[in-house]
């Protein structure tokens, strides 16, 4: 039998899960388990944590562009990015009635005046705003994301949560492992293979794995690259290789990433749903877990926009990333009104430079609908960069 039905209704159940903005399936797990849901806001949250306490983690990244925003402008200035009022707006409006409580990751201080909006809104809810470092040396910032994560541990507790054990977290940390590394393994095939790889694909399991718990979105993610390995009815066609910035938090619609690849672009890396990428290697299983955790987030988190770090290192970062991927022009793609990814932008810029391929940039919003200015811009942008790469 050939692949492709197989491959077919995964990626109907992953594009189900996508656009399944109600979280039906959390509260179908929490039906089964009786267990809590807790949301999470991008970029990156510790959800072995979370896993670890029988908590199911779930992510909640903005709203599509269909979803009429009615309430939610009305507490945001016209200066301020989509995702705050969406997620009001799909608060108000009882999508996130499944959830236990939602985590403020410390992304920019549009996160940070939500967390204290969610704890006005909805205060039966677990609210709990997670402080992550900007202090990288394990004595300072280490000891205070310790002290962060046992303060979110303990407020699980007294939502109902198991207490956190070392054993059940090692045991999380390996699950979590095994979900990064098949992740990492979709997008080195993506970089060798884009073509069989769209990233409109990628892209939907990405998000659908953030709604289900990881022990079915591993065996998700390992079908899905199996098939897609396997599937020899996908052809290379004549496409310009890029990379994707700025992308990170706000997520573009769908309908945006499907217009930069018919605009003739392969995404050959991209920063969309950073969560599964934000440690970028295994987390060690031995010794103290939490501790583990803390490390991972000191030592081997990617360089975000949204990290303080010197701007030679996230430079450095970027034109490993253009080298490792062998991008032939960068997209930066932002979130509008988005300060963290447009005030790290010229540095960003000055790397694509230093690399000596092509950039050019756009923004977008998660409710934008029209396309045909971007799909001209990518579409002029990937045919300079054929051009150029003829001659
Ligand atoms: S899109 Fe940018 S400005 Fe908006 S909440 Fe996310 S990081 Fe902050």
């Amino acid at each position: 039998m050939s692949h492709e039905p197989r491959l077919d209704a995964l990626v109907q159940r992953a594009d189900d899960l996508f656009r399944d903005q109600a979280l039906a399936s959390v509260a179908d797990w929490k039906a089964r388990t009786g267990g809590l849901a807790v949301g999470f806001l991008p970029i990156y949250v510790p959800r072995e944590l979370l896993h670890a306490q029988g908590v199911l983690p779930v992510g909640v990244m903005g709203g599509r562009p269909e979803l009429e925003i009615i309430k939610g402008d009305a507490f945001y200035q016209s200066y301020i990015c989509h995702l705050p009022r969406s997620t009001i707006e799909l608060g108000l409006n009882g999508a996130y009635a499944p959830l236990d409580g939602l985590i403020f990751p410390a992304i920019c201080d549009v996160i940070r005046n939500l967390s204290g909006m969610w704890q006005m809104l909805f205060p039966d809810v677990l609210v709990h705003y997670l402080d992550v470092p900007q202090n990288f040396d394990p004595a300072i910032g280490g000891t205070f994301y310790r002290r962060d994560l046992e303060a979110l541990a303990a407020a699980l507790e007294a939502r109902g949560a198991r207490p956190l054990t070392g054993e059940a977290l090692s045991r999380s940390i390996a699950l979590y492992n095994e979900n990064r590394r098949l992740v990492r393994e979709l997008y080195d095939l993506r970089r060798r293979e884009p073509w069989k790889v769209p990233t409109h694909e990628l892209y939907v399991f990405l998000r659908a794995a953030l709604l289900v718990p990881v022990e079915e979105s591993t065996p998700m993610f390992a079908e899905y690259l199996a098939l897609v390995s396997a599937d020899g009815s996908r052809r290379p066609q004549d496409q310009a290789r890029v990379l994707v910035a700025g992308s990170f938090c706000e997520q573009p619609p769908l309908a945006l990433i499907k217009t930069l690849e018919r605009a003739g672009c392969y995404i050959v890396d991209d920063d969309f749903v950073q969560v599964h990428r934000f440690i970028r290697s295994d987390i060690p299983v031995d010794g103290d877990p939490l501790q583990r955790l803390v490390d991972a987030f000191l030592t081997d988190a990617v360089a975000s926009p949204t990290r303080y770090i010197a701007d030679e290192v996230k430079g450095a970062d970027l034109e490993r990333r253009i080298a490792e991927s062998g991008a032939e022009g960068v997209l930066f793609c932002a979130p509008s009104f988005c300060d963290p990814a447009l005030l790290d932008q010229p540095m960003a810029v000055r790397a694509a430079e230093r690399a000596a391929i092509p950039w050019t940039a756009f923004k977008y919003a998660e409710n934008s609908g029209q396309f045909q200015v971007i799909r001209e811009q990518a579409g002029t942008f990937s045919d300079s960069i054929k051009l150029w790469s003829a001659t």
